[in-house]
């Protein structure tokens, strides 16, 4: 897989998939999910409340995919990044947060998608350090041997988190 750092906006990736940092409702909230559902239409949200009806809430950590509306994408994959406290926590929000970015390394291989866009998981509204969430990304993305993915690129919104992944990639 070749690893790719741009910074930027997800909503405009051509790729085939991009992911979201939802939350688990799945019903859409601030940050690069709202531009998302923004940039994409109601048919992200209607796919989305049909995941909600049948299978309840997405756990933290895990993963669903659904149509990428009007975006250039094909498709979106959702996956809910944890909440970072910190101290007796942190191990576990650690390895949840690695499990977000392999749980849509595999649906994206379920699915035959080759390209991937990530987002910067659980460093806005959820707060992990940014430093800490990029080395846990690209551990995660570096340790998933793939037979389809051939792209995985990193958008970075945030200068902090372009820094941090630029020294990372680079060093
Ligand atoms: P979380 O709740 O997982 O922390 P946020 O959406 O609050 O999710 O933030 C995750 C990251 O997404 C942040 O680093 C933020 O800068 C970034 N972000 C916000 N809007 C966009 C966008 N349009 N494209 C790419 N990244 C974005």
């Amino acid at each position: 897989m070749k690893i790719e750092l741009i910074k930027g906006d997800i909503t405009k990736m051509e790729v085939d998939v991009i992911v979201n940092a939802a939350n688990s409702s799945l019903l859409g909230g601030g940050g690069v999910d709202g531009a998302i559902h923004r940039a994409g239409g109601k048919a992200i949200l209607e796919a989305c409340q049909a995941i909600r009806n049948k299978q309840g809430k997405c756990k933290t950590g895990e993963a669903v995919i659904t149509t990428a509306g009007d975006l250039p994408a094909e498709k979106v994959i959702h996956t809910v990044g944890p909440v970072y406290n910190g101290g007796k926590r942190e191990e576990k929000e650690k390895e949840l947060l690695a499990n977000c970015y392999t749980n849509c390394l595999k649906l994206a291989e379920e699915n035959n998608l080759i390209s991937i866009a990530f987002p910067n998981i659980s460093t806005g509204i959820y707060r992990f350090p940014k430093a800490m969430a990029t080395e846990i990304a690209i551990n995660a993305v570096k340790q998933h041997k793939s037979k389809i993915i051939e792209t995985v690129v990193f958008v970075c919104f945030d200068d902090e988190n372009h820094e941090c992944y630029k020294s990372l990639l680079n060093g």
